[in-house]
């Protein structure tokens, strides 16, 4: 496995790292899922500072500072709703590398990922794990000289056992 990228099990929320990223909706306003996790987690100040971004793009994402969790920052990025077009996978790479490109332009050196659109947004889990694998690997790979380590942050043991295999193999 690329000794830059780390599987974690669990909750996102508790992860004590630079910044951790949430797939988030569009208006920024908070919802369910790890979206609602963290939020409750980082506590009010943070809707208060996510009202002021004016929402976000799919594939596109926005940093804001994270509160209460051990987290000093929060990408916020749009995933995907899945319709099984081309332009799926093409979006849901778009939210791990301009993540990761946003990290490393505010000096962030750690970073979490959620398993961005396999909730609510239906992705399926097999189709969505090489797609952030790979995006993730190749970013690493672009971006050699520059110290930035990943957790892939899965929160059931089937998520975890995907990434596993697919990142072992
Ligand atoms: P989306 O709308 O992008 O599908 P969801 O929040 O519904 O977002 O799900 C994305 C992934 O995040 C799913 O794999 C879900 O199990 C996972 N998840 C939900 N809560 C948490 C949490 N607290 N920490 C980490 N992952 C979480």
């Amino acid at each position: 496995m690329n000794e830059k990228i780390k599987l974690d099990k669990g909750d996102i929320t508790r992860l004590d790292c630079d910044c951790i990223v949430n797939a988030a909706n569009k208006s920024l306003l908070g919802g369910g899922g790890v979206d609602g996790a963290i939020h409750r987690a980082a506590g009010p100040k943070l809707l208060e500072e996510c009202r002021t971004l004016g929402g976000c793009d799919t594939g596109e994402a926005k940093i804001t500072g994270g509160y209460n969790l051990k987290a000093k920052y929060v990408i916020h990025t749009v995933g995907p709703v899945y319709s099984g077009k081309p332009s799926d996978a093409e979006m849901l790479s778009n939210c791990y590398r301009n993540s990761l490109d946003l990290a490393r332009d505010n000096d962030i050196h750690s970073i979490a990922f959620p398993a961005i659109s396999t909730g609510v947004y239906g992705y399926p889990l097999d189709k969505a794990v090489p797609i952030a694998a790979d995006t993730i690997i190749k970013w690493l790979e672009d971006n050699k000289d520059y110290e930035m380590n990943v957790i892939l942050s899965c929160f059931d043991a089937v998520t975890y056992n995907m990434y596993q295999q697919y990142i072992e193999n």
